[in-house]
């Protein structure tokens, strides 16, 4: 039987510079795909995150917020071309390195409910990990059956897809080395969180906004929220620093790398 996916999230902060409007992050992006090239996994699926892409529009036209003017409809436009012009640039290296891929545009794949996926056919990314060919797919903007439209997070989408596909592991490659304490770039004395089970990473999750406990704020907010079914459903989830060479590529070949392990039982270090 064929080995049950792994789903590779690569953060906005990774492929593109997110201090600079619409700059990928070119060198990264090669190299990514070089390191994803050389683990040669069974059964992958890859998620991208938007960065200086998507997030400065829809941020622009208050996309999040729901249909509220109709100002906003280019918005919702320009969001999704945004997405889709550093799709094109992943996936066109992806094809120069000689890896067959395919993007699926989650907007003509999903509609939310209140900013939530209700419902996803996962018949053709099923289908394109049988061929072996890649699926990729991204941060989107989506229509939403109470708000007008939403947006559909990279972060959602790997969960929900992980659950749905039975995927295996979920490794997600952001720009800082894992789950700190607190967030490393503002604290210095936020520690990296090397293993964490379930239940930690739910305390977690409650002690948001108290003092003097872990924190976590910002997008690893967002990325621990979303984590939470699919580690319950027995999904094991690493987070690495993918701005570091080979963190993905060790990560990919399960062989050991700096980073924080998440799993349902696992005893905390
Ligand atoms: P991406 O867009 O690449 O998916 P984000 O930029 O949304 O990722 O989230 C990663 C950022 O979250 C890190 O750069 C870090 O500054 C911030 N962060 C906040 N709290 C934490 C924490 N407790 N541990 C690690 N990173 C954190």
């Amino acid at each position: 039987m064929r080995s049950k996916p792994t789903i590779l999230k690569l953060g906005g902060s990774v492929v593109t510079k997110k201090e600079k409007l619409f700059t990928p992050n070119k060198r990264a992006i090669t190299r990514l795909v070089k390191e994803i090239k050389f683990a040669s996994v069974e059964s992958l699926l890859v998620i991208h995150g938007g960065g200086s892409f998507g997030h400065p529009v829809a941020k622009k036209y208050r996309i999040t917020e729901g249909f509220k003017d109709p100002s906003q409809i280019m918005g919702f436009s320009k969001t999704h071309q945004a997405m889709v012009s550093l799709n094109k640039l992943i996936l066109d290296t992806l094809i120069q390195e000689g890896i067959p891929t395919m993007t699926i545009q989650p907007s003509s794949l999903v509609i939310t409910d209140n900013g939530r996926m209700q419902h996803m056919d996962i018949k053709i990314v099923s289908r394109l990990l049988e061929l072996e060919i890649i699926p990729v797919l991204y941060g989107d903007v989506v229509l939403d059956s109470v708000q007008g439209f939403s947006i559909l997070s990279g972060d959602q989408l790997v969960s929900s897809l992980a659950i749905k596909l039975g995927a295996d592991r979920i490794i997600l490659g952001i720009d800082v080395d894992g789950l700190y304490t607190s967030d490393p770039k503002i604290d210095p004395s936020a520690s990296l969180i090397q293993h964490i089970n379930l239940q930690e990473l739910k305390n977690l999750q409650y002690k948001i906004g108290e003092a003097k406990v872990p924190d976590v704020t910002g997008g690893m907010r967002g990325k621990i929220l979303e984590l939470i079914p699919a580690i319950e459903q027995g999904i094991k989830a690493i987070i690495v620093n993918a701005v570091k060479p080979n963190n993905v590529y060790r990560a990919l070949k399960g062989e050991k790398v700096i980073g924080t392990i998440i799993k349902k039982g696992d005893k905390v270090a």
